[in-house]
């Protein structure tokens, strides 16, 4: 009898973080054999990962930080696709931006992708963000931003915005990379992520539902956030891998909403929370406008909607335990987030 065919065998680099833990599940799901790279192996923070289901027999956890080159080509080593969501999204404001943020962003995602060349990696996917879209001050007022549209990085540095300047400058060094060296790079932007964790470790967006919900000290504008599931960011990582037509960018916001409706619909389920408070008479002026993931759906990528999503985001953070107040860690908007307040 002939033996099954190998399972397919594709890399996720920061394996244990919030987005790609739903993608070693998803991959897990679909049979192919993952590598994911973590820090420390050892650290209680990434055990859920051997916990998966598939994961015995298909998941192998590989120690690699993205600024060791050979650990990474360890980790990559037999594998025909990658998936680079390993990047630092820092919750307070960072004190060396060069090595805190910039370095393993932009110098971590070139050795990553240098690793895929010498391994003959056959397609790389890499997570950039809405952040390395929409500061773009010269976009036409009114137009959806696409996938045309990038952040200003210069403005983004000025501003002391590292971690939008880091993923807009690792992005473009991708998309770089790819065209001089005939790489297949692929990459998708996420807005804000919401949904149930599969971590033991709050990540920072999962922290700004968080304050949200349980009211922080200060009051937020009406501005527009764009939001997306994790369980769809997942889907659509492995949508643009699987699908050989996929190339370039893909703007990964399905839903956009006022403050003001986001509270809204939260309150609609769950009247009961001491809500962040909202400056109803701010407009909803800011470098945030609509963007359009028209390229992705074309795809075939479907998305849920934000009421399912955030839904599932309490009640997951219900059951976590992590909408109680706890003694001396005062509720805190995270850096990243900082333009949804003037104070
Ligand atoms: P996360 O849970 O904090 O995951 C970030 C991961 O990066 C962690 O596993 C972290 O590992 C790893 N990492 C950081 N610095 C590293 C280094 N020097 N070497 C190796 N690994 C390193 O956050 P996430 O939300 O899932 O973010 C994943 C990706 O999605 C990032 O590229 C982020 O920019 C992008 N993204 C996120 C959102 C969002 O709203 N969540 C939106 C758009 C884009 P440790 O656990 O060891 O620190």
């Amino acid at each position: 009898m002939a033996s099954p065919p190998a399972p397919r065998r594709v890399c996720v680099t920061g394996g244990g973080g919030y987005i790609a833990s739903w993608l070693v599940k998803l991959l897990l799901s679909r049979g192919y054999a993952v590598h994911a790279t973590v820090r420390d192996p050892s650290d209680p923070k990434n055990a859920h990962l051997c916990r998966l289901d598939g994961a015995a027999g298909n998941l192998r956890l590989f120690k690699a930080d993205v600024l060791d080159p050979d650990a990474l080509a360890a980790a990559i080593a037999g594998c025909k696709g990658v998936f680079h969501a390993a990047s630092p999204v820092p919750s307070v404001k960072v004190a060396d931006p060069e090595s805190e943020v910039l370095a393993p962003a932009v110098k971590g995602t070139l050795n990553v992708l240098q690793a895929c060349s010498a391994n003959n990696v056959q397609k790389a996917v890499v997570v950039s963000s809405t952040s390395a879209v929409h500061f773009n001050p010269n976009w036409p007022q009114g137009k959806p931003k696409d996938e045309s549209c990038w952040s200003d990085r210069n403005l983004c540095l000025k501003n002391e915005d590292w971690y939008m300047a880091a993923k807009t400058l690792a992005e473009e060094t991708a998309l770089e990379y790819a065209e001089k060296n005939g790489l297949t790079v692929v990459t998708v932007c996420p807005c804000v992520v919401l949904g149930p964790l599969l971590q033991p470790v709050v990540n920072t967006s999962s922290e700004f539902l968080i304050y949200i919900i349980k009211g922080g000290p200060t009051v937020m504008n009406n501005m527009l956030w764009h939001i997306v599931d994790v369980r769809d960011v997942a889907d659509a990582l492995l949508l643009v891998y699987e699908k050989a037509e996929s190339s370039g960018r893909y703007l990964c916001a399905p839903d956009r909403v006022s403050t003001k409706d986001l509270l809204n619909i939260l309150k609609t389920t769950h009247p009961d929370y001491n809500y962040v408070n909202c400056d109803n008479d701010s407009d909803l002026k800011s470098i945030v406008t609509p963007i359009t993931s028209e390229k992705l759906k074309n795809l075939g990528w479907k998305p849920r909607k934000i009421e399912e999503t955030l839904f599932d985001s309490v009640k997951y953070y219900e059951k976590a335990g992590l909408l109680q107040d706890v003694v001396g860690c005062p509720c805190r908007l995270p850096h990243p987030f900082h333009m949804a307040t003037d104070k």
